[in-house]
Protein backbone atom coordinates (compact mmCIF):
# COMPACT_ATOMS: atom_id res chain seq x y z
CA UNK A 1 0.00 0.00 0.00
CA UNK A 2 1.24 2.73 -0.93
CA UNK A 3 0.14 6.72 0.44
CA UNK A 4 -0.05 9.79 -1.95
CA UNK A 5 -1.53 12.31 0.27
CA UNK A 6 1.58 14.22 1.66
CA UNK A 7 0.01 17.63 0.78
CA UNK A 8 -3.59 16.22 3.29
CA UNK A 9 -0.92 15.51 5.77
CA UNK A 10 2.30 13.31 6.87
CA UNK A 11 2.95 10.32 9.43
CA UNK A 12 5.50 11.90 12.06
CA UNK A 13 8.90 11.57 11.59
CA UNK A 14 10.76 9.31 13.96
CA UNK A 15 12.77 12.40 14.99
CA UNK A 16 9.54 14.18 15.71
CA UNK A 17 8.19 11.25 18.01
CA UNK A 18 11.69 11.12 20.06
CA UNK A 19 11.45 14.42 20.80
CA UNK A 20 7.68 14.52 21.63
CA UNK A 21 8.03 11.64 24.27
CA UNK A 22 11.62 12.95 25.50
CA UNK A 23 9.54 16.43 26.24
CA UNK A 24 6.77 14.99 27.41
CA UNK A 25 8.67 13.04 30.12
CA UNK A 26 10.95 15.32 31.04
CA UNK A 27 9.13 18.86 30.74
CA UNK A 28 5.44 17.90 31.25
CA UNK A 29 5.08 20.73 33.98
CA UNK A 30 3.00 23.73 33.18
CA UNK A 31 5.68 26.95 32.14
CA UNK A 32 3.74 29.29 34.15
CA UNK A 33 4.67 27.70 37.25
CA UNK A 34 6.76 28.73 39.76
CA UNK A 35 8.67 25.46 40.88
CA UNK A 36 11.91 24.94 39.55
CA UNK A 37 10.71 22.13 36.60
CA UNK A 38 8.32 24.46 35.58
CA UNK A 39 11.23 26.75 34.78
CA UNK A 40 13.56 24.49 33.25
CA UNK A 41 9.78 23.30 30.90
CA UNK A 42 9.72 27.63 30.14
CA UNK A 43 13.48 27.16 29.22
CA UNK A 44 13.45 24.49 26.86
CA UNK A 45 10.20 26.07 25.54
CA UNK A 46 12.48 29.24 24.98
CA UNK A 47 15.04 27.07 23.29
CA UNK A 48 12.75 25.71 21.15
CA UNK A 49 12.14 28.79 20.10
CA UNK A 50 15.37 30.22 19.37
CA UNK A 51 16.14 26.69 17.34
CA UNK A 52 12.62 27.35 15.47
CA UNK A 53 12.96 30.91 14.74
CA UNK A 54 16.77 30.16 13.06
CA UNK A 55 15.36 27.72 11.01
CA UNK A 56 13.05 30.50 9.49
CA UNK A 57 15.56 32.91 9.58
CA UNK A 58 12.91 35.31 11.47
CA UNK A 59 13.58 37.12 15.35
CA UNK A 60 12.36 34.59 18.04
CA UNK A 61 10.18 37.43 19.33
CA UNK A 62 8.44 37.09 16.16
CA UNK A 63 7.25 33.76 16.83
CA UNK A 64 3.58 32.80 18.19
CA UNK A 65 3.08 28.94 18.87
CA UNK A 66 -0.86 28.14 17.61
CA UNK A 67 -2.82 24.97 16.67
CA UNK A 68 -2.29 25.31 13.19
CA UNK A 69 -2.54 26.97 9.78
CA UNK A 70 -5.74 27.76 10.44
CA UNK A 71 -5.53 29.19 13.76
CA UNK A 72 -2.62 31.29 12.82
CA UNK A 73 -4.04 32.44 8.98
CA UNK A 74 -7.95 33.61 11.49
CA UNK A 75 -5.35 35.65 14.50
CA UNK A 76 -3.80 37.11 11.55
CA UNK A 77 -7.05 38.57 9.82
CA UNK A 78 -8.51 39.39 13.03
CA UNK A 79 -5.89 41.54 14.17
CA UNK A 80 -6.24 42.82 10.63
CA UNK A 81 -10.09 43.25 11.37
CA UNK A 82 -8.60 45.76 14.24
CA UNK A 83 -6.38 48.09 12.86
CA UNK A 84 -7.01 48.66 9.68
CA UNK A 85 -9.71 51.67 8.93
CA UNK A 86 -13.65 50.73 7.95
CA UNK A 87 -12.38 51.14 4.36
CA UNK A 88 -8.90 49.08 4.31
CA UNK A 89 -8.95 46.12 2.38
CA UNK A 90 -6.60 43.19 1.39
CA UNK A 91 -5.53 41.40 -1.31
CA UNK A 92 -5.59 37.92 -1.64
CA UNK A 93 -4.43 35.49 -4.32
CA UNK A 94 -7.46 33.11 -6.34
CA UNK A 95 -5.90 30.10 -5.36
CA UNK A 96 -5.19 30.57 -1.47
CA UNK A 97 -6.66 27.96 1.16
CA UNK A 98 -9.65 28.23 2.25
CA UNK A 99 -8.21 29.03 5.86
CA UNK A 100 -7.01 32.12 4.48
CA UNK A 101 -9.95 32.94 1.85
CA UNK A 102 -12.62 32.29 4.38
CA UNK A 103 -11.13 33.76 7.29
CA UNK A 104 -10.38 37.21 5.90
CA UNK A 105 -14.05 37.24 4.19
CA UNK A 106 -15.21 36.25 7.93
CA UNK A 107 -13.24 38.63 9.93
CA UNK A 108 -13.12 41.62 7.40
CA UNK A 109 -15.89 41.21 5.16
CA UNK A 110 -16.28 40.53 1.17
CA UNK A 111 -16.21 43.70 0.04
CA UNK A 112 -12.81 44.33 1.60
CA UNK A 113 -10.92 41.15 0.18
CA UNK A 114 -9.54 41.76 -3.25
CA UNK A 115 -8.90 38.45 -5.22
CA UNK A 116 -5.33 38.82 -7.34
CA UNK A 117 -6.06 36.48 -10.61
CA UNK A 118 -3.54 33.94 -11.53
CA UNK A 119 -2.41 33.31 -14.92
CA UNK A 120 -2.87 30.06 -17.02
CA UNK A 121 -0.48 28.23 -15.26
CA UNK A 122 -1.43 29.34 -11.59
CA UNK A 123 1.24 31.39 -11.17
CA UNK A 124 0.41 35.56 -9.78
CA UNK A 125 1.78 37.86 -12.38
CA UNK A 126 4.58 40.89 -11.01
CA UNK A 127 2.42 43.06 -13.26
CA UNK A 128 -0.73 42.10 -12.06
CA UNK A 129 -0.39 42.79 -9.01
CA UNK A 130 1.52 45.78 -9.34
CA UNK A 131 -2.02 46.82 -11.28
CA UNK A 132 -3.95 45.82 -7.64
CA UNK A 133 -1.52 47.43 -5.43
CA UNK A 134 -1.83 51.08 -7.65
CA UNK A 135 -6.13 50.26 -7.88
CA UNK A 136 -6.64 49.61 -4.68
CA UNK A 137 -3.68 50.38 -2.06
CA UNK A 138 -4.44 47.31 0.19
CA UNK A 139 -2.60 47.13 3.84
CA UNK A 140 -1.74 43.48 3.19
CA UNK A 141 -1.08 40.99 -0.28
CA UNK A 142 -2.20 37.15 1.09
CA UNK A 143 0.12 34.94 -1.22
CA UNK A 144 0.57 31.45 -0.53
CA UNK A 145 4.60 30.29 -0.89
CA UNK A 146 3.37 26.68 -2.38
CA UNK A 147 -0.11 25.65 -3.64
CA UNK A 148 -1.59 22.59 -1.69
CA UNK A 149 -3.70 21.54 -4.80
CA UNK A 150 -1.17 21.91 -7.70
CA UNK A 151 2.65 22.82 -5.68
CA UNK A 152 3.02 25.43 -7.89
CA UNK A 153 5.74 27.93 -6.44
CA UNK A 154 4.41 31.74 -6.02
CA UNK A 155 7.84 34.09 -7.28
CA UNK A 156 6.88 35.63 -3.63
CA UNK A 157 11.04 37.09 -3.40
CA UNK A 158 9.80 39.36 -6.27
CA UNK A 159 6.30 39.74 -5.50
CA UNK A 160 7.53 40.64 -1.53
CA UNK A 161 9.80 43.38 -2.99
CA UNK A 162 6.52 44.79 -5.02
CA UNK A 163 4.77 44.81 -2.19
CA UNK A 164 7.57 46.76 -0.15
CA UNK A 165 8.33 49.48 -2.58
CA UNK A 166 4.06 50.66 -2.63
CA UNK A 167 3.90 49.92 1.04
CA UNK A 168 2.29 46.64 1.40
CA UNK A 169 2.42 44.20 4.12
CA UNK A 170 3.20 40.65 2.80
CA UNK A 171 1.97 37.36 4.29
CA UNK A 172 2.92 34.25 2.93
CA UNK A 173 0.89 30.94 3.83
CA UNK A 174 3.92 28.99 3.76
CA UNK A 175 1.61 25.40 5.20
CA UNK A 176 3.22 23.52 1.39
CA UNK A 177 6.90 25.34 1.58
CA UNK A 178 7.99 24.56 4.74
CA UNK A 179 9.63 21.12 4.95
CA UNK A 180 9.37 20.78 1.00
CA UNK A 181 11.41 23.37 -0.02
CA UNK A 182 14.62 25.17 1.78
CA UNK A 183 12.57 27.90 4.35
CA UNK A 184 15.54 29.82 5.96
CA UNK A 185 14.61 33.13 3.59
CA UNK A 186 11.02 33.10 4.53
CA UNK A 187 11.89 35.19 7.37
CA UNK A 188 11.72 38.04 5.09
CA UNK A 189 8.07 38.26 4.78
CA UNK A 190 6.15 40.22 7.31
CA UNK A 191 3.91 37.43 8.39
CA UNK A 192 4.36 33.47 7.83
CA UNK A 193 1.84 30.55 8.74
CA UNK A 194 2.21 27.02 9.05
CA UNK A 195 1.30 23.49 10.26
CA UNK A 196 3.58 21.08 11.75
CA UNK A 197 1.70 18.13 10.66
CA UNK A 198 2.51 19.04 7.02
CA UNK A 199 6.22 18.12 7.57
CA UNK A 200 6.50 15.28 9.63
CA UNK A 201 5.43 17.00 12.86
CA UNK A 202 2.25 16.36 15.37
CA UNK A 203 -1.10 17.59 14.53
CA UNK A 204 -2.42 20.76 16.48
CA UNK A 205 0.65 22.24 16.74
CA UNK A 206 1.55 25.51 14.63
CA UNK A 207 3.05 28.75 14.26
CA UNK A 208 2.20 32.40 13.18
CA UNK A 209 5.33 34.69 12.64
CA UNK A 210 4.06 38.09 13.51
CA UNK A 211 5.82 40.99 11.51
CA UNK A 212 7.96 42.50 14.83
CA UNK A 213 8.84 41.96 18.42
CA UNK A 214 5.77 44.65 19.56
CA UNK A 215 2.88 43.58 17.44
CA UNK A 216 -0.10 41.37 19.25
CA UNK A 217 -3.38 41.01 18.24
CA UNK A 218 -4.57 37.70 19.88
CA UNK A 219 -7.12 35.88 18.36
CA UNK A 220 -7.47 33.87 21.72
CA UNK A 221 -7.79 35.83 24.95
CA UNK A 222 -6.96 34.23 28.82
CA UNK A 223 -3.69 33.81 30.22
CA UNK A 224 -0.43 35.64 29.37
CA UNK A 225 1.47 32.98 27.64
CA UNK A 226 3.07 33.40 24.40
CA UNK A 227 3.87 36.89 25.48
CA UNK A 228 0.13 37.44 25.85
CA UNK A 229 -0.38 36.69 22.68
CA UNK A 230 -2.01 34.05 22.62
CA UNK A 231 -3.81 32.61 25.42
CA UNK A 232 -3.39 28.67 26.72
CA UNK A 233 -1.10 26.59 28.50
CA UNK A 234 1.80 25.86 26.16
CA UNK A 235 2.17 22.70 24.61
CA UNK A 236 5.92 22.17 24.82
CA UNK A 237 5.59 18.32 23.82
CA UNK A 238 4.21 18.76 20.58
CA UNK A 239 6.32 22.74 19.99
CA UNK A 240 9.15 20.29 20.63
CA UNK A 241 8.19 17.79 18.07
CA UNK A 242 7.71 20.28 15.32
CA UNK A 243 10.72 21.81 15.98
CA UNK A 244 12.72 18.59 15.49
CA UNK A 245 10.12 17.67 12.29
CA UNK A 246 11.66 21.16 10.75
CA UNK A 247 15.32 20.28 11.62
CA UNK A 248 15.05 16.88 10.07
CA UNK A 249 12.86 17.73 7.06
CA UNK A 250 15.40 20.57 5.75
CA UNK A 251 18.47 18.10 6.52
CA UNK A 252 20.01 16.82 2.73
CA UNK A 253 16.67 18.72 1.18
CA UNK A 254 17.88 19.50 -2.34
CA UNK A 255 18.83 16.13 -2.74
CA UNK A 256 15.61 14.79 -1.96
CA UNK A 257 13.85 17.22 -3.48
CA UNK A 258 15.79 16.10 -6.81
CA UNK A 259 14.54 12.69 -6.21
CA UNK A 260 11.30 13.05 -5.86
CA UNK A 261 11.02 15.31 -8.48
CA UNK A 262 12.64 12.78 -11.31
CA UNK A 263 9.94 9.69 -9.41
CA UNK A 264 6.95 12.21 -10.38
CA UNK A 265 8.34 13.39 -13.62
CA UNK A 266 8.58 9.97 -14.59
CA UNK A 267 5.17 9.11 -13.33
CA UNK A 268 3.56 12.07 -14.98
CA UNK A 269 5.31 10.68 -18.68
CA UNK A 270 3.58 7.45 -17.80
CA UNK A 271 0.46 8.92 -17.33
CA UNK A 272 0.43 10.86 -20.27
CA UNK A 273 1.57 7.96 -22.94
CA UNK A 274 -1.39 5.60 -21.03
CA UNK A 275 -3.99 8.12 -20.90
CA UNK A 276 -4.37 10.24 -24.19
CA UNK A 277 -5.73 13.90 -23.23
CA UNK A 278 -4.52 14.10 -19.93
CA UNK A 279 -3.90 17.65 -18.20
CA UNK A 280 -1.09 17.68 -15.56
CA UNK A 281 -2.24 21.18 -13.80
CA UNK A 282 0.85 23.94 -13.89
CA UNK A 283 3.06 21.87 -15.56
CA UNK A 284 5.24 24.59 -17.04
CA UNK A 285 5.76 26.21 -13.81
CA UNK A 286 7.88 25.60 -10.70
CA UNK A 287 6.05 23.34 -8.49
CA UNK A 288 6.60 21.54 -5.50
CA UNK A 289 8.82 18.08 -6.37
CA UNK A 290 6.33 16.27 -4.49
CA UNK A 291 2.90 16.85 -6.07
CA UNK A 292 1.08 16.30 -9.20
CA UNK A 293 -2.57 17.47 -9.86
CA UNK A 294 -4.19 15.63 -12.89
CA UNK A 295 -7.06 15.97 -14.98
CA UNK A 296 -7.94 12.87 -16.47
CA UNK A 297 -9.15 12.34 -19.65
CA UNK A 298 -12.68 10.41 -18.61
CA UNK A 299 -14.59 9.23 -15.37
CA UNK A 300 -15.19 11.15 -12.27
CA UNK A 301 -12.87 11.18 -9.98
CA UNK A 302 -14.57 9.55 -7.37
CA UNK A 303 -14.29 6.67 -9.07
CA UNK A 304 -11.00 6.90 -9.52
CA UNK A 305 -10.02 7.09 -5.87
CA UNK A 306 -12.54 4.85 -5.23
CA UNK A 307 -11.17 1.96 -7.16
CA UNK A 308 -7.22 3.03 -6.15
CA UNK A 309 -8.19 2.88 -2.46
CA UNK A 310 -9.14 -0.80 -2.92
CA UNK A 311 -5.53 -1.54 -4.39
CA UNK A 312 -4.02 -0.17 -1.62
CA UNK A 313 -3.29 3.80 -2.79
CA UNK A 314 -4.55 6.49 -1.08
CA UNK A 315 -5.08 9.81 -3.51
CA UNK A 316 -6.99 12.42 -2.63
CA UNK A 317 -9.39 14.67 -5.21
CA UNK A 318 -8.03 18.11 -4.84
CA UNK A 319 -7.68 19.38 -1.62
CA UNK A 320 -8.66 17.47 1.44
CA UNK A 321 -10.39 20.68 2.96
CA UNK A 322 -12.62 20.73 -0.06
CA UNK A 323 -13.27 16.73 -0.58
CA UNK A 324 -16.40 15.39 -0.27
CA UNK A 325 -17.82 18.41 -2.50
CA UNK A 326 -17.53 16.97 -5.92
CA UNK A 327 -15.49 19.04 -8.36
CA UNK A 328 -14.64 21.55 -5.69
CA UNK A 329 -10.77 22.15 -6.75
CA UNK A 330 -9.97 26.01 -5.98
CA UNK A 331 -6.94 25.90 -8.12
CA UNK A 332 -8.54 23.79 -11.11
CA UNK A 333 -11.83 26.42 -11.34
CA UNK A 334 -9.38 29.45 -11.11
CA UNK A 335 -7.68 28.07 -14.06
CA UNK A 336 -11.46 28.37 -15.88
CA UNK A 337 -11.80 24.88 -16.56
CA UNK A 338 -15.79 23.43 -16.99
CA UNK A 339 -17.80 21.71 -14.27
CA UNK A 340 -16.86 18.70 -16.42
CA UNK A 341 -12.85 19.13 -15.62
CA UNK A 342 -13.07 19.78 -11.98
CA UNK A 343 -15.07 16.27 -11.94
CA UNK A 344 -12.09 14.35 -13.37
CA UNK A 345 -9.19 16.02 -10.77
CA UNK A 346 -6.84 13.78 -8.61
CA UNK A 347 -3.63 15.26 -6.81
CA UNK A 348 -1.31 12.82 -6.13
CA UNK A 349 1.28 14.03 -3.18
CA UNK A 350 4.06 12.32 -2.20
CA UNK A 351 6.57 11.93 1.02
CA UNK A 352 10.27 11.53 1.94
CA UNK A 353 10.23 7.85 1.51
CA UNK A 354 7.75 6.86 -1.54
CA UNK A 355 9.96 4.84 -3.68
CA UNK A 356 10.51 4.58 -7.29
CA UNK A 357 8.94 1.38 -7.22
CA UNK A 358 5.50 3.30 -5.83
CA UNK A 359 5.23 5.80 -8.03
CA UNK A 360 5.26 2.71 -10.83
CA UNK A 361 3.19 0.58 -8.73
CA UNK A 362 0.79 3.72 -8.77
CA UNK A 363 0.88 4.65 -12.29
CA UNK A 364 0.66 0.67 -13.07
CA UNK A 365 -3.14 0.81 -10.55
CA UNK A 366 -3.91 3.98 -12.78
CA UNK A 367 -4.01 1.77 -15.79
CA UNK A 368 -5.95 -1.08 -14.40
CA UNK A 369 -8.39 0.83 -12.81
CA UNK A 370 -8.90 3.36 -16.35
CA UNK A 371 -9.17 -0.39 -18.13
CA UNK A 372 -11.86 -1.25 -15.70
CA UNK A 373 -13.75 1.67 -16.13
CA UNK A 374 -13.49 1.73 -19.73
CA UNK A 375 -15.21 -1.74 -19.75
CA UNK A 376 -18.22 -0.86 -17.82
CA UNK A 377 -17.15 -0.39 -14.41
CA UNK A 378 -17.40 -3.42 -13.19
CA UNK A 379 -14.44 -4.34 -11.13
CA UNK A 380 -12.86 -7.42 -12.51
N1 LIG B 1 -2.84 26.41 4.31
C1 LIG B 1 -2.51 25.47 3.42
C2 LIG B 1 -1.82 25.85 2.16
C3 LIG B 1 -2.82 24.14 3.68
O1 LIG B 1 -2.52 23.19 2.77
C4 LIG B 1 -3.47 23.79 4.89
C5 LIG B 1 -3.84 22.34 5.21
N2 LIG B 1 -4.60 21.72 4.20
C6 LIG B 1 -3.79 24.81 5.79
C7 LIG B 1 -3.44 26.10 5.47
C8 LIG B 1 -4.51 24.54 7.08
O2 LIG B 1 -3.74 23.78 7.95
P1 LIG B 1 -4.42 23.11 9.23
O3 LIG B 1 -5.54 22.29 8.73
O4 LIG B 1 -3.32 22.31 9.83
O5 LIG B 1 -4.87 24.24 10.10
Amino acid sequence: PAYFDHNATTPLSPAARAAWLRASDQHWHNASSLYREAGLTSQALEAAREQFADLLGVEPERVVFTSGATESNNTLFAGLSKCLPADGVVAISAIEHPSVREAARAWLGRGRVIEIPVNDQGVVQPEVLQGILQQHSPALVSLMAANNESGVLQPWEELLKICRESGARFHSDAAQWIGKQPADQLGTCDYLTGSAHKFGGPKGIGFLILADAEESFPLLHGGPQENSRRAGTENYPAIAAMVAALESATENIEAAQETQRQHRNAFEVEMESTFPGLRVISEKAPRLSNTSLLVMPRHDNLKWLTRLTRRGFAISTGSACSSGKEGSSVVVQALGASWEELKRVVRISSGPDTSAEDWQSLAVGFAEVGAELDAGGRPK
